[in-house]
């Protein structure tokens, strides 16, 4: 389902809280959703929104914002070591992290509380401690507004480096909305320490891993 919005107050929707407006929000539950739009018509600049956390809006946005209302996470367990998970781009990144860990899911972990949707993490390439989007993700599933077609990318052709992807090059600003991202995860506890940082975490957090990998319930 499509919602619209003229003059929409953005206050809410970007976490530096700036008192600023967009002339249209556009707020759809699937891809289907997309390919009912007619962009020619709408307000430019069309361009996508998650959580607002990576945008500073200087001024009241005279185009349409898009906003994903995506929101599957969806299992196919085979009983592999190996899960992939197919992930709706209006899934808040950081409830995805803890969804992953309490499904016993390794891969996720070190990204939690990173602000966002996970549309949003695969064109940035979301980073921290040691791990980036790229190590989890296999594919993205997109919306071309170019071809008014779906398409997909291969983790390959998404052309990643450090906060880098070719979402984020000018000649493609706009053009792919993503409305799903495919996942890897592990049943295998394979924790990522080997950052720096984490290497010199006090003693007890590492404690804490080592139980945990081990079965353990510590109360502390
Ligand atoms: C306090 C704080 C801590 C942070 N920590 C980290 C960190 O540790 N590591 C890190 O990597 N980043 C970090 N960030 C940056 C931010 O979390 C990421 O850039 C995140 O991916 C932004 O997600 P969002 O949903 O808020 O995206 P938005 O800010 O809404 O959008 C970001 C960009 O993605 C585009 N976009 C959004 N959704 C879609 C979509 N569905 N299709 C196509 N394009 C889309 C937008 O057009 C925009 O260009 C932090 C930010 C804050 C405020």
């Amino acid at each position: 389902m499509i919602k619209v919005f003229d003059d929409f107050d953005l206050s809410a929707r970007n976490t530096f809280r700036m008192k600023v407006r967009c002339r249209k929000f556009i707020e759809y539950d699937s891809a289907k959703d997309l390919e009912t739009l007619d962009f020619s018509a709408l307000p430019g600049p069309v361009l996508s929104i998650g959580g607002g956390s990576n945008l500073l809006f200087s001024g009241d946005f005279p185009g349409t914002l898009l906003h994903s209302r995506i929101e599957y996470v969806k299992f196919f367990d085979l009983g592999l070591e190996k899960v992939p998970v197919a992930v709706g781009a209006g899934v808040c990144f950081d409830f995805l992290c803890a969804k992953m860990c309490a499904e016993d899911l390794w891969g996720l972990e070190n990204l939690s509380l990173i602000p966002g949707d996970a549309g949003a993490a695969a064109v940035q390439n979301i980073g921290a401690y040691g791990v980036e989007f790229k190590d989890i993700m296999t594919g993205v599933s997109c919306y071309d507004t170019v071809l008014k077609q779906k398409c997909s990318f291969k983790r390959e052709e998404c052309g990643y480096g450090y906060r880098e992807s070719i979402f984020k090059k000018p000649e493609n600003k706009g053009r792919y909305i993503i409305t799903g991202v495919m996942l890897e995860l592990s049943r295998k506890p394979e924790p990522r320490l080997d950052y720096a940082p984490l290497k010199a975490a006090p003693a007890k957090s590492r404690v804490l891993v080592e139980a945990r990998l081990a079965g353990i319930q510590l109360v502390v």
